[in-house]
């Protein structure tokens, strides 16, 4: 038997922060003809790990608090593990609580292209590299100032590239 109590802490939970879980679903915008990088799907599979294949070429997501970068603090801009493409940097990186790499912006706004995926019963913004049309992750509404944003990327889509 659930009291009201109960009830309210369920509602409160689920639209507290509804975007955040919307991290966790994979993605089905679409994206041909996104960043025509001219490598075959078996190409692909022979460049980058079965992980990063996943992720940035069929749009699968990886499980929070267990990736690469979700909880890095280390200095250095990330850059597309599919072609190299500077995405993000560690200045811009903040710590979201989804257990996701999560950036209030890209390095440039030109890198990462947007595309509108309604899948799973949602609107979300996909956001993918727009020089080879690699998958990230999304973006949403409810990042910090000055943006605004919250940029929520797989680790497996990125590389870091330390500075000094
Ligand atoms: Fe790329």
């Amino acid at each position: 038997m659930t009291t009201h109590f109960e009830e309210k802490m369920n509602q409160e939970s689920e639209s507290d922060s509804p975007e955040k879980s919307a991290c966790g679903l994979p993605s089905e915008a679409s994206l041909d003809g996104k960043g025509d990088f001219g490598l075959s799907e078996e190409e692909w599979k022979q460049r980058l790990t079965p992980e990063q294949f996943r992720v940035l070429r069929q749009q699968g997501t990886e499980p929070p608090f267990n990736n690469e970068f979700w909880n890095s603090k280390a200095d250095g801009d990330y850059s597309c593990a599919g072609c190299g493409q500077k995405l993000f940097s560690s200045a811009q990186k903040f710590d979201s609580g989804t257990g996701w790499p999560s950036f209030s912006t890209p390095i440039e706004q030109n890198n990462v292209g947007e595309e509108r995926d309604e899948s799973h019963g949602m609107v979300r913004i996909e956001v993918h590299c727009s020089n080879c049309g690699g998958h990230l992750g999304h973006v949403f509404p409810d990042g910090p100032k000055p943006t605004g944003l919250r940029y929520c990327i797989n680790s497996a889509s990125l590389v870091q590239n330390p500075q000094g």
